[in-house]
């Protein structure tokens, strides 16, 4: 008989010929702080001599660990359920859900917000939904955004990291060919789409020159706040931070990274909020998102706004970043994650190693994740980490960076 099945082995091995091949390993953790102690078979966690020190989690206020946070959820399961039960457009919208969309859109500046059950779904249900002819899009976006694109069916135009002036020339071709080709710009809808920071790289997008191109070729903006959302200026991001909320049309974010919780969002008029309630197909066709990660999200987005727990994150991050500086380590980037070049993929793997033999977990990241000659280590603070651990941090990169060489 004919085989038309799927080799999976053949790929399997193909991944651990190449090094590629990943694997999912269990941790008990303990979110305070960021610890977490190696698996002890399933009791609760046991802070022992395998505890480490996390920083590298997108938990960056640290609040999936913090007690109003975890009561919401509590509550939210207890008398909502644990579920959704069915999509929204069913029977699975509930005033939780309604509560967390008023408090994003009111964070955010906005007339309306919509939670989706992932960052993921949301990128890819929004882009899918608008249905652009083009789409130009930073080359360092997440793969979320490039699936959208792709199953958008738009053209779509890479433009270089962060670089406004490749943007704006990416915009002149087209405008260009548009117009010998005797096409109107009301004829087609544009989008620029962009990651606000940059989770491999810590860099920020130039926003504000990135709405300047895209009003002079009547675009629209749509940016992506997954790693900015409940960080920068009062928790609405950087499109906040840089008072964009009239000339960004599309902000869009995740419940995951310093909301604690699950789930997505996007963020902006009315109009756009009932256009992606009936045409965006990871809304319509999914499950509503769970109530007690929407709970714990809308917790999360109100201690971040009314607390002190953001100045706590940025003051690591400035002692953070300082520390490596100055022992010599070159850090990228201007966000709150900091990623410290290596360049060599085994030196990394070995800087990596040897924080972690000093009880601090960072990972090496490397190629194909980030181009040949720039492995790094991304070294991420959460505002629950203290001065002493931060200086354990500092302390494992200087002992083992020596031990590397790299010093
Ligand atoms: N956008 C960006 C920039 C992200 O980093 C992520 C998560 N890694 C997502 C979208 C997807 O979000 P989620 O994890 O909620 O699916």
């Amino acid at each position: 008989m004919a085989d038309r099945g799927f080799d999976l082995e053949d790929r399997l091995e193909t991944l651990e010929e190449n090094d590629l091949k990943r694997s999912l390993s269990p941790v008990d953790r303990v979110a305070e702080r960021g610890y977490f102690a190696e698996p002890s078979g399933g009791d609760l966690p046991v802070l022992d001599s395998a505890e480490a020190l996390v920083f590298a989690s997108n938990n960056y206020l640290g609040l999936t660990d913090d007690q109003r946070v975890q009561d919401s959820a509590r509550q939210a399961a207890a008398t909502v359920g644990t579920g959704a039960g069915a999509s929204r457009l069913v029977t699975g919208d509930t005033m939780v859900h309604q509560d967390l969309e008023r408090l994003l859109a009111e964070t955010k500046g906005t007339e309306r917000a919509l939670a989706f059950s992932s960052g993921y779904a949301a990128n890819v249900g929004t882009i899918t939904a608008l249905e652009p002819d083009v789409v130009f899009s930073d080359e360092l976006n997440h793969a979320s955004i490039i699936d959208g694109c792709r199953l958008s069916g738009a053209e779509t135009v890479v433009y270089d990291h962060c670089d406004a002036a490749s943007l704006r020339s990416a915009l002149a071709e087209h405008a260009e060919q548009a117009r010998r080709d005797g096409r109107a710009p009301a004829d087609e809808s544009w989008l620029i789409v962009t990651d606000s920071v940059f989770s491999m790289d810590g860099t920020v997008a130039p926003l504000t020159a990135i709405c300047d191109a895209a009003e002079e070729y009547g675009a629209w903006v749509m940016v992506d706040e997954a790693h900015a959302t409940g960080l920068y200026a009062n928790g609405g991001g950087v499109v906040q931070a840089e008072g964009l909320e009239d000339r960004v049309q599309i902000q869009m974010g995740t419940l995951s990274k310093a909301l604690a919780s699950q789930g997505g969002y996007v963020a902006g008029s009315a109009e756009l909020i009932e256009c992606l309630i009936n045409d965006a197909r990871s809304f319509v066709f999914s499950t509503g998102l769970a109530p007690p990660a929407a709970a714990a999200a809308s917790e999360a987005l109100h201690i971040a706004r009314h607390s002190d727990v953001r100045e706590r994150l940025w003051e690591n991050v400035a002692h953070l970043r300082d520390g490596l500086e100055t022992m010599g380590f070159e850090v990228l980037g201007t966000s709150q994650i900091l990623p410290v070049l290596v360049g060599d993929r085994q030196d990394a793997l070995a800087l990596a190693d040897g924080i972690r033999e000093r009880d601090v977990v960072a990972p090496a990241i490397r190629p194909p994740t980030v181009p040949e000659g720039t492995s790094r280590i991304r070294v991420v603070p959460m505002a629950t980490h203290d001065q002493d651990d931060v200086i354990t941090c500092l302390e494992a990169f200087r002992a083992a960076g020596e031990e590397v060489g790299l010093l």
